[in-house]
């Protein structure tokens, strides 16, 4: 691959270069890159959604294992997952990055191309940004615009006693991936030779590189009439999250260790590196699932949906936040979640 400095280029001309891939899909976009300014507009009644993310190299990922366009892919989906936990479409995203000189303008369009696959498979258009340098590595900063009716919004606040609480997909695959990929790290570190061997993981690393945001779900609840009372997507693991949602709707939980939805192989590897599945479900991070609450009324919609799985129920907040667990014990859910502080 040829390698075209980023210095030899200049500003303007990367920017052309790396906006080249941009499409306008959403009637709502009125003017993408290109001018001061991106010029956007609502679906009548509906209000802004507006999210924003750092992902710093060294802290937030590292390229010794993440390929560029899947890193340009994922930023993308964890910013469109926190509109979807809002409950809300995602339209639009804006993307500003500062690249060392390390950094080629082939790499950067890499990186691009997993952006632009996100736009395309989540019908959000790339409408502006910046670029600048680094002194060292790449920092990328996203941010998404989607919007909802006033109506549809779903808080963290807005749990009820008695709620159900629900989460999307399964749980724990994306940090057991990510364990799979520093166990092949250190071994390729110790012995360059060896190449990775990560077929029997390929659901875990998947998760980890190429996590997808639950919009489908989104579609779903309003064609099934459903608003969640309260929302969060899981980022920093289900532990953390649903201490979340309890704080800030003032409210405890219980919460069923045996309903926990984990994929077999995520059961299997959690096993193969001595970790408890339960744990990995709880606290492990990067899921991008989401996990709400739903009025008991609304329980016959999701009853039967395979994506949707009901974990446990909200309680008054001095009744506090437990784990009952598969031996019938309860335990104090505690977030130990995924800092990088
Ligand atoms: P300004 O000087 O007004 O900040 P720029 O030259 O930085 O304008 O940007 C020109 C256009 O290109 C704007 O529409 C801006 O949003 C867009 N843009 C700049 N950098 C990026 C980027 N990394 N990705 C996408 N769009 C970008
Ligand atoms: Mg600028």
């Amino acid at each position: 691959m040829s390698r075209t400095e980023l210095q030899s280029l200049g500003e303007f001309a990367l920017i052309k270069r790396l906006s080249q891939g941009a499409v306008l899909r959403q009637p709502g976009t009125h003017k993408g890159i290109g001018d001061d300014a991106a010029v956007l507009s609502a679906p009548a009644q509906e209000q802004w959604l507006v999210s924003t993310d750092m992902l710093l190299e060294g802290v937030h990922f590292d390229l010794s294992y993440v390929p560029l366009k899947h890193l340009g892919y994922k930023a993308v989906v964890v910013n469109l997952s926190d509109i979807a936990a809002m409950n809300g479409i995602p339209r639009q995203i804006m993307l500003s990055l500062a690249a060392s000189n390390r950094f080629s303008v082939e790499s950067l369009e890499e990186l691009y191309r997993g952006v632009y696959l996100a736009c395309e498979n989540y019908e959000v258009d790339l409408v502006g940004g910046d670029t600048t340098t680094s002194k060292s590595g790449l920092i990328l900063s996203l941010s998404a615009i989607g919007t909802a009716l006033t109506s549809h919004i779903a808080y963290r606040h807005g749990a009820k006693p008695k709620d159900i609480l629900c989460v999307t997909g399964d749980l724990g695959a994306a940090y057991l991936g990510l364990q799979v990929l520093e166990r092949e790290k250190q071994v390729f570190l110790a012995n360059p030779a060896m190449q990775p061997d990560l077929e029997a993981y390929e659901y875990l690393v998947q998760r980890q590189l190429k996590p997808e945001a639950r919009t489908d779900i989104i579609h779903e609840f309003r064609e099934m009439g459903l608003v969640p009372s309260s929302m969060i997507d899981i980022s920093d693991g289900l532990a953390s999250e649903i201490l979340h949602l309890c704080e800030q709707s003032k409210l405890g939980a219980f919460v069923f260790e045996d309903k926990l939805p984990i994929d077999k192989s995520t059961y299997e590897t959690a096993i193969e590196l001595s970790l408890d599945p339960s744990t990995c479900a709880l606290n492990g991070g990067e899921d991008y699932e989401l996990l709400f609450t739903i009025s008991q009324k609304d329980y016959e919609k999701i009853k039967l949906h395979p994506q949707i799985s009901t974990i446990g129920y909200m309680v008054a907040p001095e009744e506090g936040v437990w784990l009952k667990t598969r031996g019938g014990q309860e335990v104090p859910i505690q977030a130990q979640g995924w800092k990088h502080f």
